[in-house]
């Protein structure tokens, strides 16, 4: 483990650079107030932006053991230093398609080499496009914590508050289900070329569970499941044949999904209609069609 006072930091009092997790939760522990940096690419923006001055940083990049990945029964454990760019290659799209085609839609190259998967779950942002797979997937994360110690929380968990990250924790990896069978992430930005998403669809399909799971990103605070849209459409799919769908039952998914995610108001006290505001109607008609879409790929 290195330490030395940094020019990039902006004001940091120093930088550590453990090469183990646990190094990383030891120079967490003995310095309270020294914050994680992994690629940058969300805390280095805050603090050029006046909004955060770490009194010290933990740098995570020189840690191998979570830069790849690895096997674990029928699960991939997934190093929470897995870069955008890496997590894009064909190898890894092989394994787990959909997180492969959110970390290619996850910003500019330069963002994507050095932004991580630990990162973007930590920052947890609406528009994460890591955040609708790994909660389609079901992911788990596995958090250091100091002596050693690992802990497991649902990554909804974490997205939903309901679970913490405690001072001086660390995500070490996320294990995601190998499912053998097509998944799929689509992304709208209102934009041509890289942008963040102003909605985005999230789908895997479970053939050993019969199961179809989707998350949509990007219109609320955390990830949605729609979860009786999943069911719903579960039921329709011909598991041991030819699992295709006759396009009306792909548009009526993708309705299904996006009323789930973005309902009518309720009427008024009178009972007249409340009709949802233009912009927000734009919305669902575009989660709609994402989600058509989604399904329609992964039954090709
Ligand atoms: C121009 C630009 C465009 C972008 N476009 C996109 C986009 O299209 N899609 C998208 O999803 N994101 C986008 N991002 C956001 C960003 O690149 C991602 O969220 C990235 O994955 C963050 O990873 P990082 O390693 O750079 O995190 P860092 O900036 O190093 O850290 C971010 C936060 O996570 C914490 N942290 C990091 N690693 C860990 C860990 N292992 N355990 C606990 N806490 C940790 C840090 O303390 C910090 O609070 C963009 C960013 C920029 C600047």
């Amino acid at each position: 483990m290195t330490t030395h006072a940094p020019r990039a930091a902006q004001g940091a009092q120093s930088v550590t650079l453990p090469v183990t997790l646990d190094e990383a939760v030891a120079a967490l522990a003995a310095l309270p107030a020294a914050v994680p940096v992994a690629g940058g690419t969300d805390l280095m923006s805050s603090v050029n932006a006046g909004q955060l001055r770490p009194a010290a940083l933990v740098g995570l990049g020189r840690i191998s053991e979570i830069r790849g990945w690895q096997y674990q029964d029928g699960h991939a454990l997934l190093g929470a230093g897995l870069t955008h760019a890496r997590m894009g290659r064909p190898d890894f799209a092989a394994l787990i398609p959909a997180l492969a085609a959110a970390a290619r839609a996850a910003g500019p190259p330069q963002i994507r080499n050095a932004g991580t998967l630990g990162g973007n779950i930590a920052s947890a942002a609406p528009t994460g496009d890591s955040l609708p797979v790994l909660a389609a997937l079901e992911a788990v994360l596995i958090i250091a914590g100091p002596g050693g110690a690992r802990r497991e929380i649902p990554v909804s968990h974490l997205l939903a508050g309901m679970e913490m990250l405690a001072p001086g924790e660390l995500i070490g990896y996320v294990r995601v289900p190998l499912l053998h069978a097509p998944q799929v992430f689509l992304k709208a930005t209102g934009r041509t070329g890289p942008g963040r998403a102003t909605a985005s669809v999230a789908l895997v399909l479970d053939p050993a569970r019969r199961g179809v799971r989707c998350a949509v990103g990007a219109i609320a605070p955390m990830p949605l499941r729609p979860l009786e849209a999943e069911q719903w459409v579960a039921g329709l799919i011909d598991w041991d044949g030819e699992r295709g769908l006759v396009p009306e039952a792909l548009t009526a998914f993708g309705e299904y999904v996006a009323a789930a995610c973005i309902p009518d108001h309720p009427p008024a006290e009178d009972g007249t209609a409340q009709p949802l505001p233009p912009a927000v109607l734009h919305l669902r008609r575009t989660v709609a069609a994402l989600a058509r879409r989604a399904l329609g790929r992964a039954l090709s």
